[in-house]
């Protein structure tokens, strides 16, 4: 496989408070691991140098102004949009890049120069919203990804799929009236995380009805579960919707060890988890995904997630990791009543 990683010294430069969890080390860790592998050397992994993005492209997601706002605070050395989401002289930089790297991504896919990729990038973007600056993210780098395949591309059913540990809002949001792009959100549920929304009932709206699916996983909640949601949900929801493309927004917060969340994810389930998607894809999309990183704010746990999604996808064989948890029973017989609400809901499974 030919596998782009995409990756730009300034996405190490964006820097929040002092300590901040969505900090360069999270993409310093994801480098060292996959460097360490040797994967740099005769393996099919391209370091891919992104080009910033056309602003007419962001401005199909975000307000013109609103981007303009991040460029004059990056200019003038720093400012805060909320408590936790600031910016440095460096965000606006990084944050063309990432969307531009996403664009370059699917680019390179679509013209059959490479197989699949992963944006190794910060700032995130999943929470972005229209007009707001929202969870350590500015601008939707995964949206700008779906909207350019189907304005430049012609593509008309991409599937996003978002297992963050946190509900991807600013994805769904942008995307909630649109049957062109099936949201699908595997996420800690929302009455006990940020930012409080993904709820099953959140299922779309107008022609967009029913292109909107949200597992809100139970806190504890790990490989048990989030295996049953793939068999029982996700798979079924591809193989309704049959994407011609498919895109991930990956956290590595949905790991037991992440400081910031409560899920139970192993390296393992992980690792079980990319390798459904590339199952999905094989079958649907001639393997044509792209993942975007959003999430994972355990250091060690970053490197070793990045290392086994690159592994996966150049098809080689992953290294295994000693991590373990096992979900309780509790956890699993709240995940299977939930699985049954969307079977018996969501107008895709029906
Ligand atoms: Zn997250």
């Amino acid at each position: 496989m030919v596998t782009d990683l995409v990756y730009h010294e300034s996405f190490v430069k964006h820097e929040m408070s002092i300590g901040h969890p969505e900090s360069p080390d999270r993409l310093r860790s994801a480098m060292r691991y996959i460097n360490d592998r040797g994967l740099f050397e005769g393996s099919g992994l391209t370091l891919l140098n992104p080009t910033p993005v056309k602003l007419e492209e962001v401005y199909q997601i975000h307000g013109e102004r609103y981007l303009q706002s991040i460029k004059e605070r990056s200019e003038r050395g720093g400012g805060f949009y909320t408590l936790d989401t600031e910016v440095n002289a460096h965000t606006y930089n990084a944050a063309i890049l990432a969307a531009g790297g996403g664009i370059n991504a699917v680019d390179r896919i679509m013209m059959g120069i490479s197989d699949n990729a992963f944006v190794l990038c910060r700032p995130p973007g999943h929470h972005a919203e229209y007009e707001r600056a929202f969870g350590f993210c500015f601008i939707n780098n995964i949206a700008v990804a779906a909207s350019h395949l189907i304005q430049q591309h012609g593509l008309n059913r991409i599937m996003i799929v978002d297992y963050d540990a946190h509900h991807g809002n600013g994805t769904q949001n942008t995307f909630y009236s649109s049957p062109q792009v099936l949201y699908v959100g595997l996420h800690q549920d929302g009455r006990s995380l940020f930012p409080g929304s993904g709820f099953p009932d959140e299922m779309g709206e107008g022609k967009g009805f029913g292109y909107t699916v949200n597992l809100a996983m139970y806190p504890g909640a790990g490989d048990v579960s989030y295996n049953l949601a793939f068999t029982d949900v996700i798979e079924p929801v591809a193989s309704a919707f049959k994407p011609e493309f498919i895109l991930v927004s990956v956290g590595f917060d949905s790991h037991y060890n992440d400081p910031l969340t409560s899920l139970g994810l192993t390296s393992s389930g992980f690792r079980m988890i990319n390798s459904k998607l590339s199952e999905i894809a094989s079958a649907y999309t001639s393997g044509k995904i792209a993942y975007f990183l959003e999430g994972g704010y355990n250091i060690e746990t970053m490197g070793m997630g990045a290392l086994n999604l690159v592994e996966e996808l150049l098809g080689i064989s992953t290294t295994a990791f000693d991590d373990s948890y096992s979900e309780s029973n509790t956890c699993t017989e709240y995940t299977k009543a939930l699985i049954d609400r969307i079977r018996s809901t969501a107008p895709l499974l029906l």
